[in-house]
């Protein structure tokens, strides 16, 4: 063996024990560090010829970039929907590294970890208390949940106009509708050649970003001739605003629609009690997208896709890795390879299955009921202060608010507060106006810590 490999695997046990000091000193250390760094700048090297193995990479990590880390998974950082990273995640997503499968089949050809996979989303389908109805695997992200979900949908408005899409590609005859679909969602359908901007909106009831049912029904009955696909949002980015999944399931008796549900936090509210209404019906979905790198606090990349059984057909031929002819008949093999995007899969389930398993029911719902008592006490302080706004009611764990006079300095103390380094927030716009999010999703955060943003918020008043 090349020598330097063969160094490596002799002091496998001291790089190790290197990662993890390092690992504990960032993790014990997350509360003091910024959450924010203003001089990004890295320097670039040039590729050596030597290498100077792990240590030294350690070493220049530690030197070069380990400053510049911000305190993403601490408890003060409530930008977008970040989760944090518990220590079983933590244990899992280190040991899906070590044992480095790539997981596929579930018929014993090879590893057993698509195996695991199907037990993790059996026991993450519990949590949430979703039927056995759904073939679940795990992707990269919400985004490719969503591209996953309405990529089959896709098939199966093909196959309504007797075309096969995948074979055959787009011919735009569906429609896609949605009131406030993320983001990705949009992106999916550039990426799936539907185009973005063909999304039909459905309006918004008054003062929220749920769907108007209404509107929504004359829409589904002005297109009765053409294949329809509904994104439903259960939980939206700014206000945790809920689509009503019973009353849009109700109309599917009367419609013929795919149900696409993009729950990507919001459907942890499932595993608490006094919030599980919420997401009464979604069962009934045809497809459903959760994240497990927000709420869930698994390391990123980690997410589901779940796509009702009733649909395998469809799903493979969406996905069916067909020029590979050894893998058999899909529908009897069953592989990952041809339910999901990606082809090669890292282990994603095992951080999940590890924090699952560690914390079980109440774990997930204490975190639940944590964040949203956060989220309660910043917008009560919110709502009392006199500087500032709210722009929604806290409906679960995001608050979104902005400064009640000077409206237009938002920019500039969202900056400020940010640059301190104690709380990181993003800004969104909301009905056009220029607003703030704190979304809280890390078990992490404390009582204390809504008082340190109080306080940071207020000295940067000052200074406004
Ligand atoms: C975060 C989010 C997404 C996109 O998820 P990624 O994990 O960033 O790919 C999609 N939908 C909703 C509602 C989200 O909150």
């Amino acid at each position: 063996m090349f020598e330097l490999f063969e160094n490596e695997l002799n002091s496998l046990d001291t790089i190790l024990d290197q990662v993890k000091k390092d690992s504990l000193g960032f993790l014990e250390n997350l509360a003091d560090r910024p959450t924010y760094v203003a001089d990004q700048r890295i320097r670039p090297a040039n590729l050596s010829e030597g290498g100077m193995g792990a240590l030294g990479s350690l070493e220049a990590f530690k030197t070069h970039f380990d400053k510049l880390m911000v305190a993403s998974p601490g408890p003060r950082y409530w930008g977008f929907v970040t989760g944090g990273a518990t220590p079983a995640a933590i244990a899992g997503d280190w040991l899906t590294a070590v044992y480095d499968q790539n997981t596929q089949t579930t018929q014993g050809e090879g590893d057993v970890s698509a195996i695991v996979e199907q037990e993790t989303i059996r026991l993450l389908r519990q949590l949430l208390y979703l039927p056995d109805d759904f073939n679940g695997g795990f992707v990269t992200g919400a985004t490719m949940s969503n591209f996953t979900g309405l990529a089959v949908a896709r098939q199966w408005a093909g196959e309504r106009s007797g075309r096969d899409i995948s074979r055959e590609g787009v011919n735009g005859d569906m429609v896609v509708m949605a009131a406030t679909p993320h983001s990705s969602v949009l992106k999916s359908l550039s990426m799936l050649g539907l185009g973005s901007s063909n999304m039909l909106r459905i309006e918004t009831l008054d003062g929220r970003e749920a769907m108007d049912l209404a509107d929504f029904e004359k829409k589904l009955a002005d297109n009765r001739d053409r294949p329809i696909v509904v994104n439903c949002s259960a939980g939206t980015v700014n206000t945790v605003d809920f689509d009503d999944i019973q009353a849009i399931v109700a109309l599917k008796k009367r419609y013929d629609f795919w149900l696409h549900i993009d729950a990507a936090f919001g459907g942890f509210a499932a595993c608490h009690p006094y919030y599980r209404h919420l997401l009464n019906g979604w069962e009934q979905a045809d497809s459903i997208t959760i994240d497990c790198h927000k709420w869930m606090n698994v390391p990123y990349d980690s997410a589901v896709s779940f796509v009702r059984k009733a649909h395998s057909r469809l799903q493979v031929s969406t996905f069916q890795n067909s020029n590979a002819p050894y893998l058999g008949d899909p529908s009897e093999n069953f592989s990952y390879l041809n339910f999901l995007p990606e082809n090669s899969r890292r282990f994603r389930a095992l951080p999940a299955w590890f924090s699952l398993t560690a914390y079980g029911r109440n774990g997930f719902e204490w975190i639940v009921q944590n964040s949203i008592a956060r989220a309660q006490e910043l917008g009560n302080y919110i709502e009392t202060s006199g500087h500032f706004e709210l722009l929604a009611p806290v409906r679960l764990n995001v608050v979104c608010f902005r400064l009640k006079n000077e409206v237009e300095k938002m920019p500039e103390f969202l900056k400020k507060v940010n640059c301190r380094g104690k709380i990181f927030m993003t800004p969104t716009s909301l009905s056009g106006t220029s607003a703030v999010r704190a979304a809280f999703v890390n078990y992490r955060t404390g009582k204390d810590d809504i008082q340190v943003a109080i306080s940071e918020m207020e000295e940067v008043l000052q200074v406004l």
